[in-house]
């Protein structure tokens, strides 16, 4: 009997507990050490993303247009999470984040390009304005282009740091969004096969993540307008119902998931991958054939 009036046996199995509960908590820090950088972090799968990369032991910049919403985000996040505006249409402030994330935590490991815009063209390509075409482009691609070019500055000397971009599985098949988001989508999935050629010879990996459809803002707008006078619960389910995994949802966090592993050393030799997050949409195409009983 010790003085604390436990037992040996007492002793040794809350010592057990103990260790058992720290190594718990060291297998959590997937991303312990590691600095990240997100765009568009003030919302849906970036704010998400950050909140999950912030609790498996990453330190964070997260950036976004949204100035207020995403400095209160990061405060509500904790010491580990700082905000910056960027606008990833302006090569300008991809290029001063990337620095203010070196110089703030004297390092860059993850840069994960996820600012993103949906947009209101007609769905023909007949009346397609191209105005707004140059606009989407200029956010969704040619903003991940700039994120892996400044990310890349950093990590190329390094020899090490993974690059994760949120494509859709709108670039994956056609037929699925309009036009214009649906090519910014393709053209993340094929930036992302062409830079891995060069990126890997620097041990550099860089993939990206294709979600299906769940309801954040970018989406909620789009759709709140294509069915005017439907109420955001009904909208809600119909994209629950257009999903084809049963007795589940795609949600922010799904896609965090994804991220963290394709941000830690669990995917080390992964790289030019497309990670497709969608319950099996994009894998197969039921023929639509009447059950034999039905058929007389
Ligand atoms: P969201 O609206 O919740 O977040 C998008 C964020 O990007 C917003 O915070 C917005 O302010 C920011 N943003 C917009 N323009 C920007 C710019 N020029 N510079 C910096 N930030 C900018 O939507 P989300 O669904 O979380 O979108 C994140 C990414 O996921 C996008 O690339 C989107 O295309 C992609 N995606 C979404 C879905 C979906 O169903 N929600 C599916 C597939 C892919």
């Amino acid at each position: 009997m010790f003085r604390t009036g436990l037992s040996l046996r007492q002793c040794s199995i809350i010592s057990i507990s103990r260790a058992l509960g720290f190594q718990r908590m060291l297998s959590t820090a997937r991303l312990q050490g590691k600095v990240a950088l997100i765009t568009g972090a003030a919302s849906g799968i970036g704010k998400e993303t950050a909140a999950k990369f912030i609790s498996n032991g990453a330190r964070v910049v997260l950036t976004d247009i949204q100035q207020q919403l995403g400095q209160q985000i990061a405060k509500d996040l904790g010491p580990n999470a700082s905000f910056l505006t960027c606008d990833v249409s302006r090569e300008a402030d991809i290029s001063n984040a990337v620095d203010y994330a070196v110089s703030k935590y004297g390092r860059l490991d993850i840069m994960f390009n996820n600012a993103g815009v949906a947009c209101q063209t007609p769905p023909s390509i007949v009346d397609l304005d191209l105005s707004t075409f140059d606009r989407v482009m200029s956010i969704n691609v040619r903003g991940a282009v700039a994120g892996i070019k400044h990310a890349s500055r950093i990590m190329i000397p390094n020899n090490s740091g993974s690059i994760l971009c949120t494509a859709s599985v709108t670039g994956l098949l056609g037929g699925m969004s309009q036009h214009t988001y649906s090519v910014s989508k393709f053209a993340i999935a094929g930036l992302v096969k062409t830079l891995a050629s060069e990126l890997c010879q620097h041990g550099v990996r860089i993939n990206c993540i294709s979600p299906f459809a769940m309801p954040t803002p970018l989406v909620m707008e789009e759709l709140l307008r294509v069915y005017q006078g439907a109420g955001a619960k009904k909208i809600e389910q119909i994209l629950h119902d257009s999903g084809a995994l049963r007795g589940t949802n795609c949600e922010p966090s799904d896609i965090a998931n994804a991220a963290v592993f394709l941000a830690s050393d669990e995917s080390k030799y992964v790289s030019g991958h497309n990670l497709v997050v969608d319950g099996g949409f994009t894998a197969f195409k039921t023929l639509g054939f009447p059950a034999p009983s039905q058929v007389q």
